[in-house]
Order: structure tokens, then C-alpha cells, then sequence
């Protein structure tokens, strides 16, 4: 057996009503930094929603703190073993939502929302013939791991899924609609959002994809590729039965499940890209970024002009040679 990890990674929301935001959020942070907690943690009026790190020590405090707390005696923590933090800061921010949708009729998920499903449910579910699966999460989530089958919504930020909806009702209309995220929270809002559309069979899986890897029984079944999870670890593993690589290099089409951010801060695209490819093209997603004046790549490496020309002179070569 290899040693246990000593730090932890939580995971966690509660829809449940909190007075006052801010007062919540400033006396909440002073909590975490007390503990030595570091991670990010959203409060609105409708609840909370975090990931935080720590020592094992540490992160079970804070359960047990917030368990004791009638607002959130039930809450359900998925939890991680991680080798050290997986956060550089501590932030706890008041917000007017927990996931931004901006509707003009806000859900309250505790009213209406899809029909929670258990892994084991929705594995059975998924490969029924009249389902599909629809994935709540932005394109570059769903690019480097999703469930086999799952509808990937063409959008970037969550705010616009409803109107992709709208404008692909054709696609789902009359079936039932399984619906997932990465830990639970986005889908009760957006299956909600689904059940007040009109929408008669809808589901959603409870926990997330996390907790659907780690259940016993399931392992992640159906899942192809990484989870993305939005702390310093980028990507956790899912299916534990098999591993189906499904993401592609940015930039040469091959099997990669690698992430970076665009080394040209306005840009900061997400791409996945292996670390040869990293270093050939200077981190940047096009010329543009490449030769920017500011690509933290070039930085990063100390490079100097001649060494900057010559790779993008290799570019320039090889695109050559395939055209
Ligand atoms: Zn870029």
C-alpha cells in the first residue's frame, strides 16, 4: 500500500439560506485562514459552494465545524487525497449566485429541480435507448473528459446553456435528459431551469462526476478521459476500469491530456498541449500570442530574440512543408 497522503481536497454546496453574505463571507474566511485552509469559497443568499485544501487534520476540522452548523449538518463533502495544497490563497467571496445563470426567473433548487440519481442510477440510466446525457459544463471541461455518448453544448461560459437549449430543443425534446457536473452543483440549477422550461423527465446525477468516480460499485464506468477540476491538480482521474484518452493536442491532433494556459495574458486560452508542443510553439495559440510582448512563456524561459525567431522560424518551416 502506498502512504497515505497527508493533505485532503474538499469539494462542497448547500442551497440553504444565509442572511447576510457578507458578513458571513469576512467572518468565514477569518475561520479558514485560522485553520490554515487555503482554496476558494463562494456565499450568496442562496448557500454556499467551495473547494478548499489542507492537511488531513485541518480539513476535518472544518467538516465537522460546518456539520455543526444546523444549516449545514447534512452537507455532503467529496474528498480527495492530495500530496499538498491544492490552492496558493484563501478566498471566501460574497456573490449574488453560486453559479452564474442570471435567469430571469431564478430556481430555487430546493423547490424544483431534476430528479436526483444515485452513480449506480445513472449508469443504468445513461444506456437507456430513449436518454440522452447532456453535459452542464463548458466546452473545454467537456473536452478533456466526459461521459461516452454525452451531448457537448457548444458554449464557454455556463450562463449560456439555456439559451443553447432553446435553440437545440429539437435535439432533446421528448426524451429523458440526464444531466451532470463536476460536483452536483451547476445541474441542480440547470435541471431545475429544464423542469420550469417544460422539459417532463429530467435528472440529474447527484454528487457529480467526482462522486461517480469513486463509488465502489460503478468506478467511473462510461467515463472517457479526465475530470477537470478547477484548482492546481487541472485534471483528476474518473473511470477506474479502463482509461480512454479523449483529448487532443492543440496544436498536432494527438492523443493528450495535458492542460495549459495561452502564455499571452489577455488570451489565457485553456489548450490542452504537451509539454514538447508547449515548448515548440512558446506556449502561445497563435502567432499573434506567440510574438506578443508580453508572453510569459518567453519570460518564464529567459529566451532571447534569436532564440524566439528560431522556433518560429521551425513553425513557419514545417507549415510549409504540409501545405
Ligand atoms: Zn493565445
Amino acid at each position: 500500500m502506498p502512504d497515505k497522503k497527508e493533505y485532503q481536497v474538499l469539494l462542497y454546496y448547500n442551497y440553504v439560506h444565509i442572511e447576510d453574505p457578507e458578513q458571513f463571507a469576512k467572518d468565514h474566511l477569518q475561520y479558514c485562514k485560522d485553520l490554515e485552509l487555503k482554496g476558494r469559497i463562494l456565499v450568496a443568499q442562496e448557500g454556499i459552494n467551495g473547494t478548499v485544501s489542507g492537511t488531513v487534520e485541518q480539513t476535518n476540522a472544518y467538516m465537522e465545524a460546518m456539520h455543526n452548523d444546523p444549516r449545514f449538518a447534512d452537507m455532503a463533502f467529496k474528498v480527495d487525497e492530495h500530496d499538498g495544497h491544492a490552492f496558493k490563497k484563501m478566498h471566501v467571496r460574497p456573490r449574488n449566485e453560486l453559479v452564474t445563470l442570471r435567469l430571469e426567473d431564478d430556481i430555487n433548487p430546493n423547490q424544483t429541480t431534476g430528479t436526483h440519481l444515485k452513480p449506480k442510477e445513472f449508469f443504468k440510466a445513461m444506456q437507456d435507448e430513449n436518454t440522452i446525457v447532456l453535459d452542464a459544463r463548458n466546452d473545454y471541461e467537456f473536452d478533456l473528459g466526459h461521459f461516452r455518448g454525452a451531448i457537448r453544448p457548444d458554449i464557454e461560459t455556463f450562463r449560456e446553456l439555456p439559451e443553447w437549449v432553446k435553440e437545440n430543443r429539437d435535439l432533446i425534446e421528448g426524451k429523458r435528459i440526464l444531466t451532470y457536473c463536476t460536483g452536483g452543483i451547476r445541474c441542480e440549477k440547470f435541471s431545475g431551469w429544464l423542469v420550469k422550461e417544460g422539459f417532463e423527465d429530467v435528472a440529474q446525477l447527484h454528487g457529480g462526476i467526482v462522486t461517480y468516480g469513486k463509488d465502489p460499485e460503478v468506478q467511473g464506468e462510461l467515463w472517457d478521459g479526465q475530470c477537470y477540476v478547477f484548482d492546481e491538480r487541472i485534471s483528476v482521474p474518473v473511470n477506474h476500469k479502463e482509461h480512454v484518452v479523449v483529448g487532443v493536442d492543440y496544436f498536432d491532433g494527438q492523443p493528450c491530456e495535458r492542460y495549459a494556459n495561452c502564455a499571452n495574458p489577455p488570451c489565457n486560452r485553456q489548450m490542452i498541449c504537451s509539454e514538447e508542443n508547449e515548448h515548440k510553439y512558446l506556449r502561445g495559440c497563435s502567432h499573434e500570442c506567440r510574438t506578443s510582448p508580453r508572453n510569459m512563456y518567453v519570460q518564464e524561459h529567459g529566451l532571447t530574440e534569436e532564440e524566439v525567431q528560431e522556433r518560429l522560424n521551425k513553425i513557419e518551416e514545417e507549415k510549409n512543408q504540409t501545405v
